[in-house]
């Protein structure tokens, strides 16, 4: 009888098609995603005399330099981040591949329009320039980040050279409380394990909590998961997975929707099959968390106090806190409640999608805000979905920029920056020193804690706002 596997196994072997000597294989990429930071890539292709191999099975949409403000070329007045996104357009026309401009209702942050699209399926390998690309893995396939020379050789071949990692499962146990959520569980994850964690593996989440998770959670999730250090997270795809799938643009039709289901449902990972490392987190202990320091693994249950670096026995982690601390200009044993922020970010492939922008809300609601505050949607059709619903007038009411799609604050490539040595509440994913801008200082929380956040002007226990309704 045939040993069990993982779902990582199965579609590893299911994707590669020979292996060399040295450990590598050569795996098949069922869909390719570019961003408008992919020009070295075509460049590459045509300085080789390559063309795209499948151009049917390419997708491109402008996100990092994208306007969050304007909506159509002429209107960008950032003229270096208007030429990235000309460049995305005009490569996308040359070799033939599908394209979502800015002007498009499917344009929006790569991690948020594949799940939404159905262009990630489970089952499928998916590549993208872009460490991220580990949130699709929320859909039960294998997804990882790829550098320009790989993204030419998927351009070129379809197909790439990667060595097998090691397999990690995360068991998250017992049930999440009331306010917990996706990111909440990735921030506690890091915090126990480390920023380092997941070097060297694939990680598959399991146990009750992930099943409570809804997708854009798991999407979260999986998202986070660059940040312990895997550049794979995998969730095995459920009834949830399919109901999400259903009916998206590219997602199969018909007769071949039957056959798709019928193979989704023998992808998880059968009983008793091996991993080389196991994980247990207790769902139920887990709080809405924040980051207090310069890596998400400097994150805390924000009831608790921040840890003092003295009392961490290892010299380097406890130089890093110190250096941390002095970045963020913060004090041991204080509590991140007593905190105020300069400005709120509810935005980024982390924490963009509807469910997201309805949990924001929900906090929001008859509230004003008290500091600065903007809110990007994941995607041109998240945002229309939103003001169906109603959700832009609860932000705009209350006092919030209400902004188009785009990678926005996460990274500030489009000019969406902090100003020097401001405080942000974040529903981004790193919290490195500057990656708001210059002297800027980011804490990762999630989007109804940034919610929290904007309509008391400090860090606040979105449990204590939640409660007294
Ligand atoms: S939102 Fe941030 S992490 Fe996500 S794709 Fe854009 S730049 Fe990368």
């Amino acid at each position: 009888m045939a040993a069990p596997k993982t779902i990582f196994e199965k579609i590893w072997e299911a994707h590669e098609v020979v292996k060399r000597d040295d450990g590598q294989s050569l795996l098949y990429v069922d869909r390719h995603i570019l961003h408008d930071g992919s020009f070295h890539a075509f460049g590459m292709l045509r300085d080789s005399s390559r063309t795209v191999r499948q151009p049917d099975q390419t997708f491109g949409t402008p996100d990092h330099y994208a306007s969050t403000t304007e909506r159509t070329l002429s209107e960008m007045t950032d003229l270096e981040a208007r030429e990235k996104v000309e460049l995305l357009a005009a490569n996308a026309n040359e070799f033939g591949i599908h394209h979502f401009g800015l002007e498009d209702i499917r344009m929006g942050i790569v991690h948020v329009i594949g799940p939404e699209l159905g262009i990630t399926q489970p089952g499928i390998l998916l590549c993208c320039g872009d460490s991220h690309t580990s949130t699709h893995g929320a859909m039960g396939c294998i997804s990882f980040g790829i550098g320009a020379s790989e993204a030419s050789h998927v351009l070129a071949t379809q197909s790439i050279w990667q060595r097998k990692p090691k397999l990690m499962r995360v068991t998250v146990t017992g049930q999440l409380g009331f306010g917990v959520t996706g990111k909440d569980v990735a921030l506690a994850l890091i915090a126990q394990e480390s920023a380092a964690c997941g070097v060297g593996y694939a990680i598959e989440y399991a146990g009750p909590c992930i099943s409570q998770l809804d997708i854009e959670g798991r999407l979260t999730l999986s998202n986070m998961t660059i940040e312990a250090g895997s550049r794979i997270g995998l969730i095995a795809p459920d009834d949830k997975t399919i109901k999400f799938l259903e009916g998206s643009e590219f997602a199969p039709k018909g007769r071949k929707w039957e056959l798709a289901v019928e193979a989704w449902k023998d992808l998880p990972t059968e009983e008793g099959a091996e991993f080389d490392k196991e994980v247990i987190l207790n769902g139920s202990t887990i709080a809405p968390m924040i980051t207090w320091g310069t890596s998400p693994q400097h994150a805390i249950r924000i009831t608790e106090p921040i840890p003092d670096p003295e009392a961490e026995p290892d010299n380097e982690k406890r130089e890093a806190m110190k250096r941390a601390l002095t970045y963020t200009g913060l004090e041991p044993g204080q509590l991140m409640t007593d905190v105020s922020v300069d400005r709120v970010f509810i935005g980024s492939c982390t924490n963009s999608r509807i469910q997201d922008l309805r949990l924001a809300a929900e906090v929001v609601k008859g509230q004003k805000v008290k500091v600065w505050s903007m809110i990007s949607p994941g995607s041109g059709k998240i945002r229309q979905q939103a003001e169906a619903e109603g959700l832009d007038r609860i932000f705009t009411d209350a006092g919030f920029d209400w902004r188009h799609s785009g990678c926005s604050m996460c990274v500030g490539l489009n000019g969406d920056l902090l100003n020097k040595g401001e405080r942000s509440a974040s529903t981004s994913n790193r919290n490195f020193e500057g990656r708001q801008g210059p002297e800027t200082r980011t804490h990762l929380v999630s989007p109804a804690m940034a919610a929290a956040a904007a309509v008391t002007g400090k860090f606040t226990d979105v449990r204590t706002l939640m409660e007294r309704r």
